[in-house]
């Protein structure tokens, strides 16, 4: 039977993936393990495809949220890619994670018990990353708690492998967080340093996320943790500009390239006479005799309704202004200005089409700058196709 065509599409760039990983290793050092941080479904990009794309131009680890999308990354994988858990699982979970080979986070001792059950039952060590508490104040671990996960790794030896020692910054892309931040760096030191002396002194250490690699060099340690950046975004217009100011290439493109793009084609179109309301209720009144396009994209799939009269997309590469309401299935887009659209024409929601492109941000939103958020609602049902 012949495949569906999906109303509309999410395109990856491998050629972008590959220039962000270059980047990105280069500012690193070649020491350092590059973790890729796929939770969220790839912040958007879908994990299966991400997978893929990631492990052929290298990165040493992926890092997920749950069991769910470390499956999910197990079965796209090549197998060689360490695959490490950063938040929730069950107790079944964490027994399939040991059986796995997979690693995760320990920040309390009834999961580090767990996993030492666990790995008595699987004849495995369990792989264990200890999550310090520094000054998020959301999962770390400290005082008694941290000294019960101790006694247990130290009476149980043969069942944990302490991998790593890693703990997360407060906000690392906003210098209003520098001073917390700072004493995060400090904490996590002594921390460390009191784990050395009872014996914990695992291979990895690892704080850095995106934000924290492009600004603070010194937190980059053996392992780094990299997430948005690789996706070809930067975490907030303060790490960009950071970036920019302060490298050589200041006047050169942007090293970080956008690995997504999403797409439609037009569907219909419509002339509508002067003086009359488009779509669903009053909110559009046509001013002059205009073409509309129809986009088989609506809010069902992920396009906003706060777009209604407001988003923009790219048809032979012009933009077109939505106008009227975000339907569920459909929105209406004005190309009396744009000649020649016919159905079947490339409709890109994000992405470039000729000289122009709509950015993540532009496509959300208005004020801030909410690229993690937009990218990770991109419904997962979208079919995701890699491109070079
Ligand atoms: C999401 C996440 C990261 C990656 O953050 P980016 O800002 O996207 O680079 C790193 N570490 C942890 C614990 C995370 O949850």
């Amino acid at each position: 039977m012949a495949e569906q065509h999906p109303t509309s599409w999410i395109e990856l760039s491998g050629k972008a993936l590959r220039r962000n990983i270059r980047y990105l290793k280069k500012r690193i050092g070649k020491g350092p393990r590059f973790c890729s941080v796929i939770k969220g479904n790839a912040y958007g990009h879908g994990i299966r495809p991400f997978v893929h794309m990631a492990e052929r131009v290298g990165v040493d680890c992926f890092a997920v949220y749950d069991a769910f999308e470390a499956e999910q990354a197990l079965n796209a994988s090549t197998g060689m890619t360490e695959i490490m858990v950063m938040g929730m699982m069950d107790h079944d979970a964490v027994e399939w994670a040991v059986h796995k080979g997979i690693s995760f986070y320990v920040f309390d001792a009834d999961r580090m018990q767990t996993a030492i059950d666990a790995a008595g039952h699987c004849a495995r060590p369990a792989r264990v990353h200890l999550e310090l508490e520094t000054g998020l104040n959301r999962t770390g671990l400290e005082g008694v708690e941290l000294d019960r996960v101790v006694d247990l790794i130290r009476h149980n030896r043969d069942r944990v492998d302490v991998v790593g020692l890693c703990t997360h910054f407060a906000g690392a892309e906003s210098i209003a967080n520098h001073t917390r931040v700072t004493h995060q760096i400090v904490r996590y030191g002594e921390v460390v340093d009191e784990l050395k002396d009872r014996g914990i002194q695992p291979k990895f250490h690892h704080a850095a996320c995106s934000a924290a690699v492009l600004t603070i060099p010194e937190t980059v340690m053996d392992m780094v943790r990299v997430g948005i950046a690789q996706y070809g975004f930067w975490p907030s217009k303060e790490t960009r500009m950071h970036n920019l100011l302060s490298l050589e290439n200041s006047f050169k493109k942007d090293p970080l390239q956008r690995v997504i793009s999403w797409k439609s084609q037009v569907m219909g179109l419509k002339q509508v006479p002067a003086g009359n309301f488009v779509s669903y209720g009053t909110s559009y009144l046509t001013a002059r005799n205009e073409t509309m396009a129809v986009i088989p994209v609506g809010y069902a799939h992920g396009f906003s309704r706060s777009l209604s009269n407001r988003g923009h997309v790219l048809i032979r590469g012009k933009r077109a202004a939505v106008v009227g309401m975000v339907n569920m299935n459909m929105i209406m887009v004005d190309v009396t200005d744009i000649n020649g659209v016919v159905p079947g024409d490339e409709v890109v929601m994000i992405g470039k089409q000729g000289r122009r492109e709509i950015t993540v941000s532009a496509f959300t939103d208005l004020t801030q700058n909410v690229n993690y958020e937009t990218l990770t609602r991109l419904p997962s049902e979208i079919p995701r196709k890699i491109v070079e």
